[in-house]
C-alpha cells in the first residue's frame, strides 16, 4: 500500500514540476536549478522507495526475518536471498536489469555531475522548460530533468502495479 503512495508522490512531483517550469517560477524564491536538483533527488529518491516497499512486502511473505529485524529492500536480494516463488523472482530479475539507470543518476547527484541549464532564450519568457537542467552520467548520456521525473514514474507505476497484478494472479 505504502509503494502504491510512492507512485502517487510522483505523479504530485511531476504536476507540480510543470507547473513550476510553465511560469510558476515567478511567484517563488527559488532558482530554477535548485528546483531540477531537487526534483530530480525527490524523483529518484520516491522511485527507489517504491521499488524497496515490493521488495519488503517480497521479504514479509517469504523470507525469514532478518536477524537485525531490518526490512528486506532491493539490496538484500541481490546478496544470494531468492524467493521461492516465480511471481517474486521475476519481478526482483526485471526491476534489477532496469533501475541502474536510477541508480547512476543518485550516484551523479552525489558527485555534482550536472549540467546546469541556462536560463533565458525560450519564445515564451513564462515558459523556461527547454533550458533544464541536464543530468550527466558516466557514460556520456545526458539525462533532462523532465525526462528522468517521467522516467522514474514510469519505472515505479510499472513495477509497483505489476507487483500488485501478480499478487492478484496468485503468482506471487
Ligand atoms: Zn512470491
Amino acid at each position: 500500500m505504502f509503494a502504491a503512495w510512492a507512485v502517487d508522490d510522483l505523479y504530485y512531483l511531476a504536476d507540480i514540476d510543470l507547473t513550476y517550469f510553465t511560469g510558476g517560477w515567478r511567484t517563488t524564491g527559488f532558482h530554477p536549478n535548485v528546483i531540477d536538483l531537487t526534483h530530480t533527488r525527490w524523483a529518484t529518491g520516491s522511485a527507489m522507495t517504491a521499488l524497496d516497499l515490493v521488495a519488503a512486502a517480497i521479504g514479509a511473505l517469504h523470507m525469514s526475518p532478518k536477524a537485525n529485524g531490518e526490512a528486506y529492500d532491493l539490496g538484500s536480494f541481490g546478496k544470494g536471498d531468492k524467493p521461492p516463488c516465480p511471481g517474486c523472482t521475476a519481478w526482483i530479475a526485471s526491476v534489477r536489469s532496469e533501475f541502474g539507470w536510477l541508480t547512476e543518476i543518485r550516484n551523479s547527484l552525489v558527485h555534482q555531475t550536472v549540467n546546469r541549464g541556462l536560463f533565458g532564450g525560450t519564445d515564451d519568457p513564462d515558459d523556461i522548460r527547454p533550458n533544464r537542467t541536464e543530468i550527466l552520467l558516466p557514460n556520456g548520456s545526458k539525462n533532462p530533468v523532465r525526462k528522468v521525473i517521467e522516467n522514474c514514474r514510469a519505472l515505479a507505476y510499472r513495477h509497483v502495479s505489476g507487483f500488485f497484478q501478480a499478487v492478484i494472479d496468485g503468482t506471487a
